[in-house]
């Protein structure tokens, strides 16, 4: 699933690369794509019909654009939220036939966004005018502080965390603890932190959970310079892999030399998710 730092590659992309792109025209090929009106295809074309997607947001996994009908901030807003497989592409009309996982097509002079999605678990949601983006998309509710926020710090996760047995790896997949990680983030967090993943998260001391927000941060900023990840269907609008996979420390490197002292990464699965760590250099460094 694309983490933090893939949506932010793609959000970058939309912002920079599709700028202000006037919609002439929505095809939805997918019902369920549709989160909001709720399966509303036609209902869903229409809102979009005619205005300019512009000013694109991220928060935590989700995208959402700002949408203006002539020039007014008055057609609410697009929301997207690419879970497994989604992908955008930014194409020249007519330059690719449309493939049999496209979902939604976004049609304007002579281009076009398409919304391209394979395990079909992407969503999009229509946001109406005036009305709160989390009223609409009911998952914003539950999210935590970003990553990147200067309140996520050593305090903020100790209060949090506090009594919790928890493992720490699972408390940083749990989105209103913090928004965007995933499991190859909370693995490569939590190694240059030099903690286990199984660790109760509860046990940790401040001084310790200062130091996982930071390498969070630093890991994820380093994803994003490089354009994502090479792990999983991650795509950028140009169809093009991240690096961030060639260089990750732990995450999908099971019995591969610790790249710091060349020990063998070990793996487990830990609630459901596999999870990646060197047994010497993460023994919870006060
Ligand atoms: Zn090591």
């Amino acid at each position: 699933m694309p983490e933090l730092p893939e949506v932010e590659v793609v959000r970058r992309a939309l912002q920079h690369g599709v700028g202000s792109f006037l919609v002439r025209h929505v095809e939805v090929l997918l019902e369920r794509t549709v989160a909001f009106p709720a399966g509303d295809g036609a209902a869903f074309a229409a809102a979009l019909t005619g205005v300019q997607l512009t000013c694109w947001h991220r928060r935590g996994k989700y995208l959402l654009s700002q949408l203006s009908r002539q020039g007014q901030l008055a057609a609410g807003q697009l929301g997207v939220h690419l879970r497994m497989t989604g992908r955008f592409r930014w194409l020249n009309t007519d330059e690719f036939p449309v493939c049999p996982h496209t979902r939604v097509r976004f049609l304007g002079d002579g281009k076009e966004l398409r919304f391209v999605d394979t395990r079909s678990f992407g969503r999009m949601w229509w946001v109406p005018p005036d009305t709160a983006a989390s009223h609409v998309i009911t998952g914003l509710q539950r999210l935590g502080p970003e990553p990147f926020a200067p309140s996520f710090d050593g305090p903020y996760l100790e209060k949090r965390l506090r009594g919790s047995r928890r493992p720490i790896k699972t408390a940083l997949l749990d989105q209103s603890v913090v928004a965007g990680i995933g499991n190859i983030y909370a693995d490569e967090g939590l190694f240059l932190a030099g903690i286990p993943p199984h660790v109760p998260s509860g046990s940790l001391s401040q001084g310790q959970l200062h130091r996982l927000c930071r390498r969070l941060v630093q890991v994820l900023v380093r994803s994003v310079q490089q354009g994502g990840t090479s792990f999983r269907d991650f795509h950028d609008l140009q169809g093009v892999n991240g690096n961030y996979g060639q260089e990750a420390w732990v995450y999908g490197r099971p019995g591969a030399p610790c790249r710091r002292c060349g020990a063998p990464i070990q793996r487990r699965m830990l609630s459901g998710r596999s999870s990646h760590w060197c047994p010497h250099c993460q023994q919870g460094q006060p």
